[in-house]
């Protein structure tokens, strides 16, 4: 017999996006992203850090201050990450990631050939910087698509994995 609650591709390619976050160094906003090609292979993972070389313990991670003292100037968006790291060309491809995009990253986005978003937070809608990113995507033809209710199923799945692995060992 089939299992049949097994998680769907959505839940599947978020759930690798928030694991992704998990490796974020940032106290307050922990992104991840993953980037899913049309045969559904995963083809890019980044998570919001600072560039290579710029030593986390050094560069700051403050929200708030001087700006050059600010992790603004200095830290990585994990859709720009996960655009960088990929091994092929995007075009065509879907983005998973787990907060709505800000304009930087929607313009990479847009560039790198992604037809898709699908998010999970958006806890920043009506601030101007998403505004604009909605603009672009609007006028660019980008789906964009929210999941919901789905961090506690996950969480539940995840739980359920765990204790799975406790029980064979
Ligand atoms: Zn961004």
């Amino acid at each position: 017999m089939k299992r049949e609650n097994y998680i769907s591709w959505d839940e599947y390619f978020m759930g690798v996006a928030n694991l992704s976050a998990l490796r974020s160094k940032d106290e307050i906003t922990q992104v991840g992203a993953c980037i899913v090609n049309d045969r559904k292979h995963i083809v890019g993972i980044g998570y919001n850090g600072f560039p290579v070389g710029c030593n986390d313990d050094t560069f700051p991670w403050e929200k708030d201050g001087k700006w050059l003292e600010t992790k603004y100037p200095y830290v990585v968006h994990a859709e720009a990450n996960a655009i960088l790291n990929a091994s092929v060309d995007l075009k065509g491809s879907t983005l998973y990631v787990t907060l709505f995009p800000c304009n930087e990253c929607a313009k990479l986005i847009i560039q790198s050939g992604i037809k898709e978003v699908v998010y999970l937070r958006d806890k920043y809608n009506g601030q101007e910087i998403f505004i604009a990113s909605r603009k672009m995507f609007k006028a660019a033809g980008i789906k964009l698509r929210q999941l919901e209710k789905y961090s506690l199923r996950i969480d539940q799945e995840w739980k359920n994995s765990l204790q799975n692995i406790k029980d064979i060992s």
